[in-house]
């Protein structure tokens, strides 16, 4: 992996661990140890990859911006219920085959809204 690719990872993960508080541009940079030029580039790649939110804030009497990660843990938890996890009939179940998982009764019931 390139160190620019390598740089990118650790940024991301940075503004990631910053959760809902977030991280200031200025104290990422100094993290990861790039100039502000650099960092501001970089900030503005992830904006436009819609992996982060820049949001202007005003910081010591002036304008930054803080970041913020759009990306969300995910956990197994999502799939927790799921009736295809015990499924005798997972092997068959495809679009053609015996079973079919846009037509399945126990799938589309688990996947309804419960009330
Ligand atoms: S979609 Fe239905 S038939 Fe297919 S694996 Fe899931 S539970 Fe079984």
């Amino acid at each position: 992996m390139s160190n620019k690719n390598n740089l990118e990872q650790k940024a991301q993960r940075l503004i990631f661990e910053s959760g809902d508080e977030g991280i200031m541009q200025s104290e990422l940079w100094k993290k990861l140890g790039v100039s502000s030029r650099e960092g501001s580039r970089l900030a503005l790649k992830f904006e436009q990859k819609g992996t982060i939110e820049r949001r202007k804030i005003l910081h010591n009497g002036r304008w930054s911006y803080k970041l913020y990660s759009k990306k969300e843990y995910v956990t197994l938890d999502v799939i927790n219920g799921c009736p295809c996890m015990i499924c005798d009939e997972i092997d068959k179940c495809f679009e053609g085959g015996s079973k079919n998982p846009l037509s399945c009764y126990e799938l589309s019931q688990w996947i309804s809204p419960k009330s």
